[in-house]
């Protein structure tokens, strides 16, 4: 199966188009082979190119690097989350771990876009965890207490701040963490294309289409050509799964968006020209909705178990009118036909909300499932995955280590099942806040 996206989403078409790009049409030997080039990928390469720059490198991606998830997400690099898993992070000593997690991972990104001097938009505003709904405030208090003893910088907000601050009535209570950085996701990953360093060779649009270990080396098919690797590191993320690659540990959920075009002057002040801001929500499927700096709505209220190798014109323009009645709810005196472009992405998840780093076996290697922390941690593991693949250690690879590690998945048809329903239960549980 190839990856199929639509070509409509508004952070990838923000960038210039890219023209010195090449296809996988012969077979080619090398030290080390990266699949999948979105930040776990592209990270992977910078670190292998900085650690071992006599070698040879490659990359190869099924479509355009860096527009998978990575230019399509919402662009929260975060600092905190409350509901990233169908688990509620009941534990102190797990929250901690996960957090720390998150601090590499905004290091890991900070570091990047001063050491190449990047322009992704980047704004230390922090983010919203809000809700319509008064009883979510006990939610929220108990978060807050959490973050308390962490030491994470936060404060609750009553609807009169939040109408203010956002300009909409829609949200009664809010908790506000100063640590939460919004950013374009499509100039970051640009950014990491641009600067991948010379001995790493990228391969587009080129699928792997079956791999397997023969003595030390490991053989990849693609379409036009193949490969034989001495070490390979997978960074497939949402397709993970589809490659046979711990198969009963991840599985990819779709997610869809859509962004309005920039409101006019006069739209802009109906709603009191607020300053940028980004919201997620207090109930798992609510909507993610954010101001962006050039005043543009981005909204994502779609989570679902879907073919992730493509999907429909028809199936996109169902939820884009979801998006529309969702921004309309927030922003009644806009009009409403504002959406500029409506788009999909796959996201990789896990039961319990845990990420995947691992040798899987010798020389094999594998980074992903991030549910929605994908910028920051995928940044960082795709750095900290070659480090290890290199056999060498670091500090960060100790405190990824020390994070608990996904549990097991049932079988299909239950696993999908059980997905479903539990998709559909917190669905109706948000059924306002969409
Ligand atoms: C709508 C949406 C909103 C999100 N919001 C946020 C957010 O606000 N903050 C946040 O941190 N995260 C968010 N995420 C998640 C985040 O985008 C991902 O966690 C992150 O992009 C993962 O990066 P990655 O490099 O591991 O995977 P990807 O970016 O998905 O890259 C994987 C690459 O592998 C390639 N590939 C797949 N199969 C093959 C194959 N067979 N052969 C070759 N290549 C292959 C794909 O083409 C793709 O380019 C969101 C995701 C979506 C879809």
């Amino acid at each position: 199966m190839e990856v199929i996206n639509d070509d409509s989403c508004s952070w990838i078409n923000d960038l210039s188009l890219r023209t010195n790009t090449q296809i996988l049409s012969s077979n080619l030997d090398c030290e080390w082979l990266i699949i999948g080039a979105g930040y776990t990928g592209l990270s992977a390469a910078r670190k292998l190119g900085q650690l071992h720059p006599n070698q040879k490198i490659l990359l190869v991606d099924a479509q355009l690097a860096g527009e998978g998830a990575s230019s399509r997400n919402s662009g929260y690099l975060v600092d905190t989350t409350l509901n990233d898993g169908f688990t509620s992070n009941k534990e102190l000593e797990n929250y901690k771990k996960k957090a720390d997690i998150y601090k590499l991972g905004i290091e890991a990104v900070k570091r990047f876009i001063k050491e190449y001097q990047v322009d992704c938009d980047w704004n230390e505003c922090g983010k919203y965890f809000a809700s319509s709904k008064e009883e979510d405030k006990k939610i929220l208090e108990n978060f807050s207490e959490t973050l308390s003893k962490l030491g994470f910088k936060h404060n609750l907000l009553s609807n009169k701040d939040l109408k203010k601050r956002l300009g909409t009535n829609f949200y009664n209570i809010a908790l506000h963490t100063k640590g939460g950085i919004l950013l374009h996701p499509g100039k970051l990953v640009r950014a990491m294309i641009d600067t991948l360093p010379e001995n790493v060779n990228l391969y587009e649009n080129s699928t792997l289409l079956n791999w397997k270990k023969i003595n030390d080396k490991v053989i990849c098919h693609f379409k036009e050509g193949s490969i034989k690797t001495k070490k390979i590191i997978f960074a497939t993320n949402g397709f993970l799964k589809s490659l046979g690659i711990k198969s009963n540990y991840n599985f990819p959920i779709t997610l869809t968006a859509s962004m309005t075009r920039s409101l006019t002057d006069e739209e802009f002040e109906s709603i009191g020209k607020p300053k940028e801001w980004g919201i997620l929500p207090v109930r798992p499927m609510g909507a993610t909705i954010r101001m962006t700096k050039d005043r543009k709505i981005l909204i994502r209220n779609t989570a679902e178990v879907h073919n992730p190798f493509k999907m429909s014109k028809t199936d996109l323009k169902k939820r884009s009118i979801k998006q529309k009645i969702g921004i309309k709810k927030r922003f009644p005196q806009l009009p409403d036909n504002i959406i500029q472009s409506s788009w999909s992405g796959i996201v990789s998840r896990s039961r319990n909300s845990s990420q995947i780093f691992e040798k899987i076996q010798e020389n094999i290697y594998v980074a992903g499932c991030y549910n929605g922390s994908g910028i920051g941690v995928g940044t960082l593991f795709g750095e900290q995955i070659a480090i290890k693949a290199s056999n060498q250690h670091s500090k960060e690879i100790e405190t990824i280590e020390a994070r608990k590690k996904p549990t097991w998945l049932p079988p299909q048809p239950f696993l999908d099942l059980g997905v479903r329903a539990r998709l559909i239960y917190e669905r109706v549980r948000a059924r306002s806040e969409i």
